[in-house]
């Protein structure tokens, strides 16, 4: 085989693509990923990184480039770590979610015969995060910034924009980090752990003008607040809710678990179809609305409720998928982790006068013991689980359950076609259809349907 050395300056054609979106470039058969390379492209690169099995190269020179290329429209683009995609066509970026699942499943696994359908994308895929975490720090002078971290590190970089947040978010971030400056008001330090302002978290409604903004606090003395209320009252007069939340705690954990409603309410409320949602600041809501309601509807659509069925919603969150379904249901049973996830899913079934509801606040890997014990018989179950996939107790409790079909919902794959596998002694996986809840980013979002074999 060629020899591949460290800093060598090489010219080679791109032939795939890794779910990180780096171009794959091979010498033989060792692979060499080249981030920010597309598939087609004849490229110049420096080898950066030479291990036993694959080696890292960064892009100097396309000189042949993809049709899929395109200029990143976001000056933050090639340094912040929020978005992976921008320099794909949207098209492109929809086509490589597609095939990830396709490869993880029919290649990778032994699916072959499940149907990969193509991703489900959004119309413009921009400005769609409904909720914004952006860490708050000192620039080298001292001086305060907001933004996102930097690609793999915790620098912050300073920001006016970011072209994937509500456009409302920027305004209120910009605003908020000339107040911190003109009040001089404390800011954390992620070294030293000292300061204040941790984290700004903006959330917004979709449907409903609600507007939430949460101010993180390394503690709970926070003596400045009443300025930055009057002042955010002030210039952003629609604002229902600011709150604090004490986070002081050393790890990367955003939110504490205490909150303080400063003003207004001390939830935003919002509104998929016909159903009404409240949200705590720190309940799991999908942050992309429009595509929330697609993936739903195609979750509802697997399910093929009647109105006779009993349905378990796991990994609830506040409720939303099982209060989707509840008109279509006989009786719904949610089970969620997070106690202020759970009681918003209670109140949201009062709210929208849904009687065949049960939220309960637990592990789904125990709960769903306790469900069997008491005679439940599921005939469809929901599944949502967070990016580590299920516990395997989880998935032996459900096959004993033997429920007619299973609806599996994943924010990653791999961990989706792992517990796949487990399911697949008494369920044909038949369809998976990719969604697109996160645009020029690498997250892949699926919704899988599973059927009892007869
Ligand atoms: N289905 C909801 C939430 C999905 S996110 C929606 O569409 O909005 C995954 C949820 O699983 C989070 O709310 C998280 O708090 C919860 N969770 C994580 N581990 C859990 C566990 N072991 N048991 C139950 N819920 C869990």
């Amino acid at each position: 085989m060629e020899t591949i050395n460290k800093n060598e300056i090489k010219q080679g054609n791109v032939v795939d693509l890794t779910h990180e979106g780096h171009g794959v470039i091979k010498i033989d058969r060792y692979p060499i990923f080249v981030p920010n390379a597309l598939i087609g492209e004849v490229i110049k690169y420096k080898i950066i990184k030479v291990k036993k099995n694959f080696a890292i190269g960064k892009l100097l020179q396309v000189i042949k480039p993809s049709e899929q290329r395109v200029e990143p429209p976001c000056k933050y683009y090639w340094k912040c770590g929020g978005c992976q995609l921008q320099h794909m066509t949207y098209d492109a970026q929809l086509a490589m979610k597609q095939s990830q699942v396709t490869n993880l499943f029919h290649r990778k696994a032994q699916f072959s015969n499940t149907i990969i359908n193509k991703t489900i994308g959004m119309d413009h895929p921009w400005h769609y995060r409904n909720k914004s975490q952006l860490p708050i720090g000192k620039d080298r002078d001292g001086k305060a910034i907001i933004g996102y971290y930097r690609q793999r590190s915790h620098d912050i970089i300073d920001m006016d924009s970011c072209l994937i947040q509500d456009d409302v978010h920027q305004d209120i971030m910009n605003h908020v980090k000339q107040w911190i400056i003109d009040y001089d008001i404390s800011v954390y330090n992620e070294s030293t752990k000292k300061g204040l302002l941790r984290h700004l978290v903006i959330r917004t409604g979709y449907y409903s003008d609600d507007k939430m903004v949460v101010f993180v606090t390394n503690g709970k003395n926070f003596q400045q607040a009443s300025i930055l209320v009057e002042k955010l009252k002030e210039t952003f007069p629609n604002i229902t809710s600011i709150k604090q939340n004490i986070n002081k705690s050393h790890s990367n954990v955003i939110m504490g678990e205490q909150s303080v409603t400063l003003y207004g309410k001390d939830k935003i409320a919002d509104q998929l179809s016909d159903t009404t949602f409240k949200i705590s600041d720190q309940s799991f809501y999908q942050i992309n609305s429009s595509q929330t309601e697609k993936l739903y509807q195609q979750a509802i659509e697997y399910a093929q409720l009647t109105g006779e069925e009993t349905v378990l919603d796991t990994y609830c969150g506040i409720g939303t998928i099982g209060l989707y379904m509840a008109p279509v249901a006989k009786h719904v049973y949610g089970v969620e982790v997070v106690p202020s996830a759970i009681k918003d899913a209670q109140q949201n079934a009062t709210l929208n006068g849904f009687e065949n509801t049960t939220f309960v606040c637990g592990k789904a890997e125990e709960v769903i013991i306790k469900w069997k014990q008491q005679g439940i018989k599921p005939d469809v179950v929901m599944v949502d689980p967070p990016r580590k996939g299920c516990d395997e107790t989880f998935l032996q409790t459900l096959l004993k359950l033997n429920p007619k079909r299973i609806v599996y919902i994943s924010c990653n794959p791999s961990t989706q076609q792992r517990d796949a596998q487990i399911l697949d002694s008494q369920y044909e996986l038949q369809e998976i259809t990719p969604v697109d809840m996160f645009p020029q980013t690498t997250h892949v979002e699926t919704v899988a349907l599973f059927e009892r074999k007869s």
